[in-house]
This record gives C-alpha cells, structure tokens and sequence, in this order.
C-alpha cells in the first residue's frame, strides 16, 4: 500500500481544496415552454427535448377516463 511520505499542511491541502468548489448550474429556456432547464436534459415542465415530446405531460390525457 502507498503511504504518504509526510502529512499534508492545512495550508496544501486548501490549496488543493480550492479548486474543489462546486458550480452554479447553468440553465437553459427550454425552446418549446420558455421553463429553465438541464442543458442536455429533457424539460421537467413540459417533457420536450427539442422539438420533440419524450415524456407525455399532456394535461388532455385522463388516467381515471382511460382506465375506464
Ligand atoms: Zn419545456
């Protein structure tokens, strides 16, 4: 097993550390609904990416009436 040859400063290791910030997101308008969104994420608003529908959002579709 590897073993450090001596220990890390406080000082080293926040220097190591400061480049271990996280990031903001960066958010995208969704093209089809305006909505913020993942870049290279379908859209939680409306279910498009793209141009296309992936994840069926429509409101027209009634579980209750299709069960029927
Ligand atoms: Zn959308």
């Amino acid at each position: 097993m590897a073993v450090p040859k001596s220990k890390i400063t406080r000082s080293r290791r926040g220097m190591r550390r400061a480049h271990g910030a996280l990031l903001s997101e960066n958010p995208n308008e969704c093209t089809n609904c305006g909505e913020l969104k993942r870049p290279h994420h379908v859209c939680a608003a409306c279910g498009h990416y793209g141009d296309k529908e992936i994840v069926a959002m429509s409101a027209d579709i009634d579980l209750d009436e299709e069960a029927v």
